[in-house]
């Protein structure tokens, strides 16, 4: 999610104490844009699909996977766990 730093200054007193604050609750600032006067905040939420072994149980009922899972990845990501690779 994004959120406004200045709403966020105004409620904890600065940007530090609020990303202490929200990294109590799980969640983590990925992307601090100050000009912008806005942070992303991420929480991981593991998807309730996924198998023990981390393979998707939808993967044999692709008409069952929400669309965004057939587009991912559009390009190569930071996620070093993900199976897949570009070529
Ligand atoms: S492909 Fe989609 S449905 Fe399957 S595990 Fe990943 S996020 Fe969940």
């Amino acid at each position: 999610m994004t959120c406004v730093i200045s709403e966020m200054v105004a409620q904890h007193g600065t940007l530090e104490e609020a990303e202490a604050y929200y990294s109590f609750r799980g969640a983590r600032f990925a992307q601090v844009d100050l000009a912008a006067d806005r942070v992303g905040v991420e929480m991981a939420i593991p998807c309730d699909k996924l198998t023990g072994d981390n393979k998707c149980s939808l993967h044999h009922t692709p008409e069952k996977k929400p669309l965004i899972c057939h587009r991912y990845p559009v390009a190569p990501d930071d996620i070093e766990t993900c199976g897949f690779r570009f070529s």
